[in-house]
C-alpha cells in the first residue's frame, strides 16, 4: 500500500494524474481543495470560514486541512492514499507525518511536477469541470469527445471554479512559492522526491509517474 503526494503550484496537473491513479490502481485521491469546496457548497461551520479566502487565493488555516485529511485518511486505510493539494506548509508536512504514523503508515514518494508558471495561467483560465462527476476539461487542452456532453457520465452541466481567474491565480502561485516550495527539503532529506516533467502531454506525465511507482531498483 504506497502512500504519495503530488507537489507542484496550481495548475500543475496534481488533480488530474491523481484521479488517474485512482482509476488505474484503485488509490484514494485526498484532495484538500475538494473537500473545502465541498465544505462551502454544504455550508458547514468549515467552509464559511474557507470560502473568503479561497476566494482571495490564501491559504486555508494548517488546522481546519489537517483535520479534513485526517478525517478522510481511515477512509483510505486499505487502498494508499494520493495527497493532492496537501501538505502547503512545513506544518501541514509534519502533522502528515504524525497522521501517518498514527497508523502505522509512511510516506512513499512526494512526486513534484516540474512546470513552467506563464503556462499555469492558461491551464487555469482554461479549466472546466463537470458538475455531476466531478471529471476535468480544458478549453483548449482536453475537451469533451463530444462537444458540450461529459466523456464520463454524459451531463451537460459544467462549471468553473471562482478562483480560476487570472488575479487569483497569481496570489496562490505567489502563495506556493512562499509557504508551499519551501518545505522540498523536508522531503529531500528523505530521499522522497521523484522529479516529473509536468510539461509533458497528459498520457506521458502519467506514464512518467507510473515508471517512477514502479520502477524503481
Ligand atoms: P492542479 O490540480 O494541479 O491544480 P489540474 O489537474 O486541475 O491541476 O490541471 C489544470 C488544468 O490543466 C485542467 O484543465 C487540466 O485539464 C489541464 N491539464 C492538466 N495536465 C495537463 C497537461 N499535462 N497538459 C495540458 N493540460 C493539462
Ligand atoms: P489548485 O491546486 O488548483 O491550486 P486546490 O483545489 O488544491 O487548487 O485548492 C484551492 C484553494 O483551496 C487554495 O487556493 C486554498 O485556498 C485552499 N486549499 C486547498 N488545499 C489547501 C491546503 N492544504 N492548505 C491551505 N489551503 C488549501
Ligand atoms: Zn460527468
Amino acid at each position: 500500500m504506497m502512500n504519495i503526494i503530488l507537489l507542484g503550484p496550481p495548475g500543475a496537473g496534481k488533480g488530474t494524474q491523481a484521479a488517474r491513479l485512482q482509476a488505474e490502481r484503485g488509490m484514494i485521491q485526498l484532495s484538500t481543495g475538494d473537500m473545502l469546496r465541498e465544505a462551502v457548497a454544504a455550508g458547514t461551520p468549515v467552509g464559511l470560514e474557507a470560502k473568503a479566502v479561497m476566494e482571495r487565493g490564501e491559504l486555508v488555516s494548517d488546522a481546519i486541512v489537517s483535520a479534513l485529511i485526517g478525517e478522510r485518511l481511515d477512509a483510505a486505510s486499505t487502498s494508499g492514499a494520493i495527497f493532492d493539494g496537501f501538505p502547503r506548509t512545513q506544518a501541514q508536512a509534519e502533522a502528515l507525518d504524525l497522521l501517518l504514523n498514527e497508523r502505522g503508515r509512511s510516506l512513499d514518494y512526494v512526486i513534484e511536477l516540474d512546470v513552467d508558471e506563464e503556462a499555469l495561467v492558461e491551464r487555469i483560465t482554461g479549466r472546466f469541470s463537470c458538475v455531476k462527476c466531478g471529471t476535468g476539461y480544458h478549453d483548449r487542452f482536453k475537451q469533451p469527445r463530444v462537444k458540450g456532453i461529459c466523456d464520463a457520465c454524459g451531463s451537460t452541466d459544467f462549471c468553473r471554479r471562482p478562483d480560476d481567474n487570472e488575479q487569483t491565480v497569481r496570489t496562490r502561485m505567489a502563495e506556493y512559492r512562499a509557504k508551499t516550495a519551501p518545505i522540498l527539503p523536508y522531503y529531500e532529506q528523505r530521499r522522497l522526491v521523484r522529479h516529473v516533467d509536468g510539461m509533458a502531454p497528459v498520457d506521458e506525465v502519467a506514464a512518467q509517474v507510473s515508471v517512477t511507482l514502479d520502477g524503481e531498483a
